[in-house]
């Protein structure tokens, strides 16, 4: 382990650290591993859309190039319905972004609050969510920008830190929601498990309108080929009594388009009816057409399956490539560890403790693009300065090898740096 170097050894591994690096420059590189977006080579998989849908009419007989029907089409909702576990019942389909859903429901507790609400939230002194950290950047800018305050608990490979959001709900009834991205979480890889998911629905909490919003982003996302099933929060919360908990959200952003996709909720009958209330002065109805576009290219939700396995075997290369670099420079160096995630779209990287920002410029300096130190903290503070996002789905694969390989050489030469400053 470096950790354990004497100093002349660590002056040694630093000079060595600091050749690499200059050699690393000297390849002026210009590589992108900062976002979750899919690769082309992802998104051509669903260029047959762009062909559909070869009828005007959904299976009601409705002219879906015409306004209405709300809550989507029934034979989208379905598929919805068949990939997160719940009814169909329970199921609107939207426009292309679940984010934009979530952003409604927030905002709409806020203005209104729930069914279960004594007051609209934005009439609370404060307002605050429990954040499973680290997380998915966009929430947490989302509730910064909404002024609510966010309260971090530990995510682990089962889920969040149940005892500690227990703690957190008990008795302040100003905690009023939490975020959960329940399988494959971004960026962690964690899978809530179904004792945690029981006990986040079961847990008294001090706010009688408590919400879960569970962004199920990457329920279908596989990268091996175990298939995890996501814990039926919407049974679950029923079965303990708080029906109105969880709101749970998905798309078909990293299934079909990201930016052209269909995007769900699935909540109980209260939360759903309040939704829709809400939208229906917002909206006359959603992209049916985009739906019915899904619809005609699926089938049904076999379909996305088979597909999301073609994804996988361009996806899943990468994500070993990004395992390969790593373990060849840092493994056995104490100074780094990193998730081996079975699905989603993002690798965890833990680097030395108050290196994380210095790794970041470093490969921002010899052309790689790296997400920002922090982002996945509310407002951006990762207090331990240690963690980094890795996202190798867009860029090419032999793209992703190199960036990985310079990305280790950043990290040890970061953690040199710091080792022989503390002495
Ligand atoms: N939730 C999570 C956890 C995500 O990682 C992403 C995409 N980066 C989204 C939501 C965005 O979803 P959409 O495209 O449906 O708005």
């Amino acid at each position: 382990p470096l950790t354990d170097l004497a100093p002349d050894q660590l002056a040694e591994r630093l000079s060595a650290a600091q050749a690499d690096y200059q050699d690393l420059q000297a390849k002026g590189l210009k590589l992108d591993l900062t976002r979750g977006k899919p690769g082309a080579d992802q998104l051509d998989l669903s260029q047959g859309l762009l062909g559909l849908p070869t009828t005007n009419k959904d299976r009601s007989g409705a002219d879906v190039r015409n306004y209405g029907g709300l809550e989507g089409l029934a034979e989208m909702r379905e598929i919805f319905a068949d990939l997160l576990s719940v009814d169909t019942a329970r199921v609107i389909a939207g426009g292309n972004s679940s984010l934009t859903m979530m952003y409604q429901v927030v905002t709409w507790l806020l203005s209104h609050g729930g069914p279960d609400s004594p007051r609209p939230w934005a009439q609370e002194d404060t307002v605050k969510f429990v954040c499973p950290v680290p997380g998915y950047d966009r929430h947490f800018t989302m509730l910064a920008e909404l002024g609510i305050e966010m309260v971090t608990v530990p995510m682990r490979e089962d889920g969040p830190d149940v005892r500690a959001v227990r703690a957190l709900v008990a008795d302040d009834p100003q905690v009023k929601g939490m975020w959960l991205v329940p399988t494959y979480a971004n960026p962690t890889g964690s899978v809530t498990s179904t004792e945690v998911a029981a006990e986040l629905m079961a847990m008294p909490t001090a706010a009688p309108d408590f919400r879960i919003l569970w962004d199920n982003a990457y329920a279908v996302h596989h990268l091996t080929d175990v298939e995890t099933k996501s814990a039926d929060a919407l049974g679950l919360a029923s079965a303990s009594g708080n029906p109105n908990r969880p709101i749970m959200f998905a798309s078909t952003s990293k299934i079909t388009f990201a930016g052209a996709g269909v995007a769900a909720l699935a909540a109980s009958p209260e939360n759903k009816e309040w939704f829709l209330k809400r939208l229906s002065y917002a909206s006359i109805g959603p992209d049916k057409v985009n739906q019915l576009r899904h619809v005609e290219f699926f089938g049904d939700a076999e379909g996305i399956r088979a597909h999301m396995r073609k994804h996988r075997d361009l996806i899943a290369p990468k994500f070993a490539a990004v395992e390969d670099a790593l373990t060849a420079r840092l493994d056995g160096l104490g100074i780094a560890t990193w998730s081996r995630p079975i699905g989603g779209y993002f690798v965890d990287l833990n680097v030395l403790d108050g290196t994380a920002a210095r790794v970041v410029q470093l490969a921002k300096e010899a052309g790689i693009a790296l997400t920002p130190a922090g982002s996945a903290f509310p407002h951006g503070d990762d207090p331990d300065d240690r963690n980094i996002r890795l996202a190798p789905t867009f860029p090419a694969l032999a793209e992703v090898e190199t960036a990985m390989a310079g990305v280790a050489v950043c990290v040890e030469l970061a953690a040199a740096e710091k080792l022989a400053a503390d002495g």
